[in-house]
């Protein structure tokens, strides 16, 4: 009864009901009356009024029919319920939800709340203009064909990736070939036993997690060159951890094996160190032995290609309007602006609307990548294309709409969300907002980037960290290297939302802009154990506070006495801002600190103060340091919490 009566204090105070029903007046009356005459009674007839009352109310918003979005703020909900937001936080906090009224809650928990309260619920189905203007129905199995897989070649400097790219484009060019000549466009196409692969032809990591870091995915299969005269070097790690944060397969290319130096079962042992165990070693990792020089085990690498994009049913639906990713672009000064963009799905022809990022345009004119003019692309086909109205960026998703008005419109919006997103990522992770992010449930997974000098720190970090899992947070480090935090471990940190921490190194000035622009999070550490200790206390949500030291003011030691019982008195001098009692104090002489303490009194003629202001005389002793002398500066500070 108590909890009943509780419950409709609640959600009907009486003054409110009152007001409505003038027979709760008289029962109030009644009441009242009751209180003086026969209590027993009354208070029977209060428990049925309030009963009677409570389920009047529960109707009321049994009646109550609202809509949630996927996301909404707690004062929005109590609007939309009709109810204080006050009330909203109580109840959430009964289903286990600390929030605040600004504080935005998912869908599934504001509709738990509101079917609590009594009201109907019905989820609000949000169109986006995207939503108009692409067609995203899932095709359906027969509409589905084979599409070709599209590669992308990546490995150390100077292992050979733009030789084996070339080494591959002249494999297929027959003498006879009209236009046999292939233009460089960013990515072209080989036939290999009749089927054709694509190749981007930028090699390097930086463009792969670039384009991603962007939101396109566009290879499914990484060939990882790597020269058997020199093994895996620092690129090799980085492009191995690339191609495995974008989850996609690896293929060795061990590279120059004309040489005599070329010792390729130990480039193999050193694959196995980064998890790649080759095939005949009884792991999934296709090695092959090649030269891109000789052009030996090059046709080997292609039929490899073949094999492992035939077990992924690399597949696409022809029909219907294209969507792909931008792979290079710019501005020409004949054609205005030039894109080569490759298709992912759907079919492209001349003459079609197409939205890529913030530009927009028809298909002018369609180049292939042997600089024949075609009228269509289907999937995985690289173009090029003009006709934009702007250059876009590499990696920008482009899309064939039938609506130019509503892409237009969305070519606005995607210009505001531009802007936004600037702000955006200062919201990115980093130790500091962790364990709210994880709170919220928005972190299952904390990634992480480790740059050290040498690479004993490298494996020891990797391994205290990832031991740092629990239950709700997987911490795991997806790249770790020896050397300098650079530009290209900052993208791969966007890209996958890591954050990068560095022992004994320091960021170079790119990589240091790049994460500043980003909101990429560098943590550097002299010692290991401070870093394991930071990833934990924030994952507890624990993250020691920084300090700093905040001047208060100087003052000059004018006089030195030494009083029995007391110890040294300074009789100083304020000559800038002030001196807090629970100051510290550095002692300064010629320049130089020589003694850093705590003040233990502070005195104005024989009286305790708590501060002393410029201008005026005062006394102080230190807690320890007693060898004070005329002259010595007393700076005082105090000590600061703060977060950046
Ligand atoms: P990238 O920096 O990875 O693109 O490497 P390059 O393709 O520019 O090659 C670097 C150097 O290695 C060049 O001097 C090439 O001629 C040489 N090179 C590439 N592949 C081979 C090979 O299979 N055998 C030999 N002997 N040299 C090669």
């Amino acid at each position: 009864m108590d909890k009943y009566n509780e419950r409709y204090e609640q959600i009907a105070p009486t003054n409110l009901v009152a007001q409505k029903d003038t027979g709760v007046k008289k029962q109030k009356i009644n009441q009242r009356s009751a209180q003086r005459g026969k209590p027993v009674l009354s208070r029977k007839q209060k428990e049925e009024e309030k009963l009677r009352r409570l389920e009047l109310e529960r109707q009321r918003r049994q009646k109550l029919e609202i809509t949630i979005p996927d996301e909404i703020t707690v004062g929005d909900l109590a609007l939309r319920l009709k109810v204080t937001a006050a009330e909203i936080v109580k109840r959430l906090m009964g289903v286990g939800v600390m929030a605040s009224v600004s504080q935005v809650i998912d869908y599934d928990t504001a509709a738990l709340v509101a079917m609590e309260i009594g009201a109907k619920v019905e989820k609000e189905v949000v169109v986006t203009i995207e939503d108009r203007l692409f067609v995203e129905e899932e095709d359906s199995e027969e509409n589905l064909q084979p599409r070709c897989p599209i590669v992308v070649v990546m490995g150390h400097v100077d292992h050979g990736k733009t030789s084996l790219l070339d080494a591959i484009r002249n494999t297929n060019v027959t003498s006879g070939e009209a236009g046999g000549i292939t233009q460089h466009i960013g990515a072209y196409q080989v036939q290999v036993n009749g089927e054709p692969i694509t190749f981007l032809d930028t090699p390097g990591h930086a463009a792969f997690t670039s384009m991603r870091a962007r939101g396109a995915q566009v290879t499914d299969i990484a060939v990882l060159v790597v020269a058997a005269d020199d093994g895996i070097m620092p690129q090799t790690v980085e492009a191995i951890n690339h191609a495995k944060a974008a989850e996609v397969p690896i293929i060795v290319a061990i590279n120059k094996i004309d040489k005599p130096t070329a010792n390729p079962d130990k480039v193999k042992q050193e694959l196995t160190e980064y998890g790649l165990v080759p095939e005949e070693w009884g792991g999934d990792v296709i090695c092959v032995p090649l030269s891109a020089k000789t052009g030996e085990g090059v046709n080997n690498l292609l039929e490899n290609i073949q094999l492992v994009a035939e077990v992924q049913e690399l597949r696409a639906n022809p029909d219907r309007l294209a969507k792909g990713a931008v792979i290079e672009a710019k501005l020409d000064k004949g054609r205005g602006p030039v894109a080569t963009i490759l298709v992912q799905n759907g079919t492209l022809h001349t003459g079609d609307i197409v939205i890529a990022g913030t530009s927009l345009g028809k298909v002018r004119v369609m180049l292939n990548d042997k600089g024949q003019r075609v009228q269509s692309a289907g999937p995985s086909t690289p173009v090029e294309i003009t006709g934009l109205a702007e250059v876009p960026s590499a990696g920008d998703i482009f899309n064939a709409v039938e609506d130019e008005r509503l892409a237009k419109e969305l070519v606005e919006k995607r210009r505001t969300e531009a802007k936004e997103e600037v702000f955006k990522a200062y919201q990115k992770v980093t130790l500091d907002n962790l364990f709210s992010q994880i709170s919220e449930g928005e972190m299952k997974e904390l990634p992480i980037i480790v740059k050290a000098d040498v690479q004993g720190s490298v494996e020891a970090v990797k391994q205290s960290l990832e031991k740092l899992s629990n239950d709700e947070v997987r911490v795991r480090v997806i790249h770790g290297a020896v050397g300098a935090v650079s530009e290209s471990d900052v993208m791969l940190a966007t890209a996958s939302g890591a954050i990068i921490i560095g022992f004994n190194v320091r960021p170079d000035p790119v990589a240091r802009d790049n994460a500043e622009r980003d909101g990429v999070e560098i943590r550097l550490y002299r010692i290991i154990y401070d870093a394991i200790e930071d990833v934990q206390s924030a994952l507890k949500g624990m993250l020691a506070p920084k300090y700093r030291d905040v001047d208060l003011g100087r003052a000059e030691v004018r006089q030195v006495y030494k009083i029995s019982n007391v110890g040294t008195v300074a009789g100083c001098y304020v000559v800038e801002g002030k001196i807090t009692r629970s100051a510290n104090i550095r002692v300064v002489r010629d320049g130089i600190i020589i003694a850093d303490d705590k003040l233990s009194s502070l005195k104005r003629f024989k009286d305790d103060a708590k501060e002393v202001a410029r201008g005026f005389e005062c006394g102080m002793t230190l807690e320890k340091y007693s060898d004070i002398k005329e002259g010595d500066v007393f700076e005082a500070y105090i000590v600061e919490e703060y977060r950046d």
